[in-house]
């Protein structure tokens, strides 16, 4: 592969990332066009999906409507997005008819473009998406008994080589906006038929309150786990997930959202504070030979920084711990020693931690294998015994390519995702029709 080149240029508003010694860490650089975190469209039109409430009176009062009314619309062009589901402005009946098609010309409520869904026997959902300029990543949906988790990007690709990780291998690269993150979201809504059904006429507060409770949800939780690292993308990441956040909104709770940080140690304490979404670390290795190799990253921002920051993190607690995520590779990590090491690391920074074993996940040319389920168990039980929880994760949709960073570079079967197009445009179909 050829030396990138690591100047630190463009990067805008990003976090500065430094290269990492010998590996290849490229900053993900804003695109022309990409100002303000709207990726632009090819007809010209404005995608409001992403932007903060003033953000969109700001655009409609360029656009010539008059400071108070910018506002007001603004307001309720944000609950139709965010409360209703709508993506036609001639469905946001609480607007002046004539002010629709004004809105429409210049405006759109936008969605990523699937690509690719696949849906597992085990009920995982996993889509392949793209964005308006072209660029393809993955979300994923798992649903559980008590819960309905959707798996999130935060990058096309990422810039970090975690050598287990195909997501890593991937040489392209771009930060997602706030639009395309919290796109993915609302697209996930939509499949799920998960927005409230009220009369459509104005009178919210008539709603069918019934259909929609906490309780009733599908989805429930968000992980930023999906294709990048979110604190490279600091920015995009907190806008995106302040809306999902919004009590005018989406409304889903701090408590559960859980980012997922390979160790941005710069970052870790903004996150607290900024997002206060709930902390999961790519730990991985105990030892700094094997962090060196299989997370690069930790050249940089070495294990005892990187448990400080933890032990640091803000509104972490034994209420709220933060999540050790531990990938587990047949003879690399996965001794007893390492398991032992582990809970002294742990114990010496008094972190209210839990720890969450995941079965590696093979990809072809990977070079580590999983280790075997004994040793995950016998891994797990020293943890265990040590007083802190060490579930094993259960692999899931392992029938539709389950890793990060695998649909991507499986995308080849036409048929089926023709099918699962169909699928999605039915869906959005019938909403429509539900809404005429
Ligand atoms: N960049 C962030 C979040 C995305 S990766 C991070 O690294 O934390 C989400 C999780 O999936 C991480 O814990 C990552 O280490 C893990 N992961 C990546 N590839 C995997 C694979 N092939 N098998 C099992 N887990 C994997
Ligand atoms: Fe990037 Fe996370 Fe994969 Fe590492 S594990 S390459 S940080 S997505």
């Amino acid at each position: 592969m050829a030396e990138a080149d690591n100047t630190p240029t463009g990067a805008g508003s990003q976090p500065v990332a430094m290269p990492i010694p010998g590996h290849i860490d490229p900053l993900p650089v804003d695109r022309p066009g990409l100002v303000g975190g709207i990726t632009p469209r090819a007809d010209g039109k404005i995608d409001l999906l992403g932007l903060p409430r003033p953000r969109i009176a700001e655009l409609f009062a360029d656009a010539g409507l008059d400071a108070k009314q910018a506002k007001l619309r603004a307001k309720q062009v944000f609950h139709w997005l965010y409360h209703r589901g709508v993506t036609e402005f001639s469905a946001m009946t609480d607007i002046a008819k004539a002010m629709r098609p004004w809105l429409s010309e210049r405006f759109v409520i936008g969605r990523p473009d699937v690509v690719e869904a696949q849906h597992s026997s085990d009920g995982t959902r996993k889509w392949l998406l793209r964005t308006a300029d072209g660029h393809e990543f993955e979300m994923v949906f798992i649903p559980d008994a008590d819960r309905g988790t959707l798996c999130v990007s935060s990058q096309v690709g990422c810039t970090l080589n975690c050598r287990f990780c195909h997501t890593g291998t991937m040489r392209l690269v771009r930060n997602l906006t706030p639009g395309e993150i919290v796109g993915q979201v609302m697209l996930a809504r939509d499949a799920l038929g998960e927005w409230p059904r009220g009369r459509m006429d104005g009178l919210e507060d008539e709603e069918d309150e019934g259909g929609y409770s906490a309780d009733g949800r599908l989805l429930t939780n968000i992980v930023m786990m999906g294709m990048g690292e979110p604190l490279y993308n600091f920015d995009n990441v907190r806008d995106a997930l302040r809306l999902v956040m919004d009590g005018a909104g989406l409304a889903l709770s701090k408590r559960r959202i859980t980012l997922s940080t390979s160790g941005v140690v710069p970052l870790m304490a903004r996150c607290g504070e900024e997002i206060g979404v709930n902390l999961a670390v790519s730990l991985h290795a105990v030892s700094k030979d094997v962090r060196d190799e299989i997370v690069p990253i930790n050249r940089k921002y070495g294990l005892e920084e990187l448990l400080q920051a933890c032990a640091d993190y803000p509104g972490a607690s034994n209420a709220r711990r933060i999540t050790f995520e531990y990938v587990m590779l047949k003879d690399k990590n996965d001794s007893d020693e390492d398991a032992h090491e582990l809970v002294r690391l742990l114990r010496k920074y008094d972190l209210p931690a839990k720890v969450n074993l995941i079965p590696f996940n093979p990809w072809p040319g990977a070079p580590y294998e999983c280790s075997t389920p004994e040793r995950i168990r016998r891994f797990s039980n020293i943890v265990f015994e040590a007083g802190i929880s060490a579930p094993v994760r259960t692999p899931r949709g392992r029938d539709i390519d389950a890793a990060c960073g695998q649909l991507k570079t499986a995308a080849e079967k036409k048929s089926r995702a023709e099918r699962d197009r169909e699928e999605l445009e039915r869906i959005y179909a019938e909403k429509q029709a539900a809404l005429d």
